[in-house]
């Protein structure tokens, strides 16, 4: 059973030093209690406390590792219900399905697809990260030779499915260094697929038909000392499946439920035909709470709304992306090359970038710390006025690389062109567009 936040304070030191970043030892055990803290936060606590805390400190949902290097997916150790009371922590893993009746061309073209559709939004990649082969052939040398292929010829995360645990030994045998996730342990097999989870130190997935049923083979699988445990709750029609995922993060994080605490996986090629009405089925996984998410397919259209989703909904609302505060030299500017001011929220900047490049006007662009907020809200918060802007500009270098003293600053920050001109007496500040679409014509128009 966890302790409760009274239990976590009498092993904590009772400094109230504040070092965990809440005013006290009490405060802190609540949120420990709670799942919104982690104990490693507070650094005086003895070795011997941290023994007895480890159960009311582990996240109430079991963050789990598919795959390893570079490529390894973590998902789980979620600790909030919604995005907004804290952040959600592991985005979901989107996993194209390869059968073993597929025939060569077409396995060919799904590991092309996975290699191929990767994107570049805000300075990240997106991309999906497993490739999910399933037994259906009922052959295990078959199952081995796809398994085998899809390994060399893929660099992400590797899901075996069949329910028998020979085919699935054959599978691990052609990938267990990569960690597969075995799927699935059910009621019939669970000895079975314990063994070559344990033999192989591998996590293991659970399909059960109820989530009773779910619970009692988790728990037997935690007994006999497997941790690393996927869940499937068996459903297969939208309505349940997205009625399970709930109350399984409600009953691991409202309850403490262990059983149940631990990721999902779900099945959105199994729950309809039709191609878009899958993506937007996994699009809710998406929002509400998918581990993994299992598709019959990739293709752009339908990938790349889902990845840009994930994207939004696990950025931590707390804080916004931000880009590096700094001069930023776009196209090999000169020293007679334009000036462009921005604030560092890592939209703006990707936009503003990107349309000084489709200008083809060598410019410098200087970005400065605005604590990751866009152009009008900082100008409103008084973070891009002209006393944090003229102060920024003088220290910022960028008068040791142009000649001029032109500086452009954005059109929705034109109200604070009297006072800059007051911050920088020897610059001449020019208004430049509000939007950022009407930077390339600004700057083609752009005379020293
Ligand atoms: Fe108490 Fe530890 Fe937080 Fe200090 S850092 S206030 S000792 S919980």
């Amino acid at each position: 059973m966890p302790l409760t936040g009274i239990e976590i304070f009498k092993l904590l030191p009772k400094t109230n030093c504040k070092e965990c970043g809440v005013p006290t030892c009490l405060a802190f055990a609540m949120a420990l209690a709670a799942g919104k803290a982690e104990l490693s936060a507070c650094p005086h606590v003895s070795e011997e406390a941290k023994a007895q805390l480890q159960e009311a400190s582990a996240p109430p949902i079991r963050p789990v590792t598919i795959g390893v290097g570079d490529r390894a997916l973590k998902v789980g150790g979620e600790t909030v219900m919604f995005r907004h009371e804290k952040r959600f922590e592991n985005p979901p893993g989107l996993a194209i399905l390869i059968k073993d009746t597929m025939d060569d061309s077409e396995v060919d073209a799904r590991l092309e697809r996975f290699k191929q559709l990767q994107y570049e939004r805000v300075g990240l990649i997106l991309r999906p990260e497993l490739v999910a082969v399933k037994d259906e052939s009922g052959d295990a040398s078959k199952f081995e030779a796809l398994v085998s292929k899809v390994k060399q010829n893929s660099d992400g995360g590797i899901i075996l499915m069949s329910d028998s645990p020979d085919i699935l030994a054959a599978g691990v045998k052609a990938c267990a260094d990569r960690k597969p996730l075995i799927y699935a342990a059910t009621k019939d097999n669970l000895d079975s697929m314990a063994n070559l989870a344990k033999e192989n130190s591998c996590p293991v997935a659970v399909r059960a038909s109820t989530l009773e049923e779910l619970a009692d083979l988790t728990t037997k699988l935690t007994e006999a000392g497997i941790n690393d445990i996927i869940i499937d709750s068996g459903s297969r029609t939208v309505r349940r499946a997205f009625e399970d995922q709930v109350i399984i993060r409600s009953a691991a994080l409202a309850k403490k439920f262990r059983p149940l605490g631990f990721p999902t996986i779900v099945f959105p090629s199994e729950m309809t035909d039709d191609p878009m009405k899958e993506a937007v089925i996994a699009s809710m996984f998406v929002a509400k709470y998918g581990g993994i998410i299992v598709l019959s397919d990739f293709q752009g259209e339908s990938l790349f709304p889902l990845l840009v989703e994930r994207l939004n909904i696990y950025t931590d609302p707390q804080r916004p992306l931000a880009t590096t505060e700094g001069i930023y030299e776009i196209g090999s500017p000169d020293e007679s090359s334009p000036v462009l001011i921005t604030s560092n929220f890592s939209l703006t900047y990707f936009i503003v970038s990107g349309e000084i490049e489709t200008s083809k006007v060598p410019s410098y662009l200087l970005v400065m710390d605005t604590e990751g907020l866009s152009v009008m809200t900082a100008w409103a918060a008084g973070k891009f006025v002209a006393d944090a802007i003229g102060p920024f500009v003088k220290k910022s270098g960028i008068m040791d690389k142009v000649k001029h003293h032109k500086l452009i600053i954005p059109g929705y920050a034109a109200a604070e062109s009297g006072g800059l001109e007051e911050e920088l007496p020897d610059w001449e500040i020019l208004i430049g567009p509000r939007e950022g679409s009407n930077i390339p014509a600004y700057l083609k128009a752009w005379k020293l």
